[in-house]
């Protein structure tokens, strides 16, 4: 879509699932399971989002999904499906890994710093965005690199150390403005440095609210992931960032609802939010 001077579009990287427990933390199952279907193992559908800005200079993608670098038994636990790929809508675009010149790290979770790397003809991970400024949150790469025990399963190393050898990321302490009109902020909440997009155009207004509201089942304030490692600061971001969205009208990006990539939030009685999904 034309979004101001720029050029929106939605790529996605396919889908994939978790646990729905644990994508809803403390709410109870007979709840969420009214706003999505669970399969016979508990797991809730996702698929991974990511927005691309065209503007007209530079081609940026916020998060490369969650790559193909997945073993048989791997693929089975996340249910990861192949026939959809970032890269081949990168070409449905006339776009090559290469022509990306900004990559934007929401956060280097396995199913956001996917495609940071692929696997060559000798098993090796070789970067894919070669020709990319590699932009994060310089705490959350600190804890990318040294992760504790909880960390463990969610940041891999060969999503990571790669392009750490070529000196390939370029960090950032809480805000960075990688061109006008695209601003990248710290949020934290589901890590200590994830951030979410600000992307201003033309008196348009765009939200790539991320882990914040990772589907529009977690517009209810207190639907906050349990794999949130700081839930009340998650709990402050959505509040304030809700109240923003409603108040001006932003467009808001999701980075896995399986149904939609786009909605515009509407508070009803009560402060009740409902959300309208404006691109699928
Ligand atoms: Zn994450």
């Amino acid at each position: 879509m034309t979004f101001g001077d720029f050029e929106l579009h939605f790529l996605h990287d396919g889908t994939f699932k978790l646990d729905g427990g644990a994508m809803f933390g403390i709410v109870p199952k007979p709840l969420w399971t009214r706003e999505t279907a669970c399969d016979e193992k508990n797991r809730i559908l996702l698929r991974c989002n990511c927005p691309l800005i065209r503007t007209g200079k530079h081609n940026i993608l916020i998060d490369c999904g969650i790559g193909r670098k997945w073993n048989e038994k791997q693929r089975e636990i996340y249910a990861i499906r192949e026939d959809h790929t970032l890269i081949g809508d990168l070409a449905q675009h006339g776009l090559k890994p290469e022509d990306i010149t900004i990559l934007i790290h929401t956060h280097l979770h396995l199913d956001h710093a996917g495609w940071n790397t692929r696997l060559n003809e000798q098993g090796e991970a070789v970067p894919v965005f070669t020709n990319a400024r590699h932009l994060v949150e310089a705490r959350e790469l600190e804890i990318a690199r040294h992760q504790n025990e909880i960390q463990r399963g969610t940041y891999l190393a060969h999503n990571i150390a790669p392009l750490d050898a070529i000196r390939g990321f370029e960090v950032f302490t809480d805000q960075v403005v990688p061109v006008p009109g695209v601003t990248v902020f710290r949020t934290g909440g589901h890590t200590f440095g994830h951030c979410c997009v600000r992307i201003e155009s033309g008196g348009k207004t765009a939200l790539f609210i991320c882990e914040m509201m990772p589907t529009t089942a977690h517009r209810h304030l207190p639907w906050v992931m349990a794999y949130d490692m700081y839930p009340l600061e998650t709990l402050e971001n959505k509040r304030r960032l809700f109240q923003e969205c409603v108040r001006n009208g932003t467009l808001v990006l999701l980075d896995h609802d399986p149904n939609a990539f786009a909605v515009r939030l509407r508070e009803g009685e009560g402060g009740k939010l409902t959300a309208i999904t404006e691109a699928s």
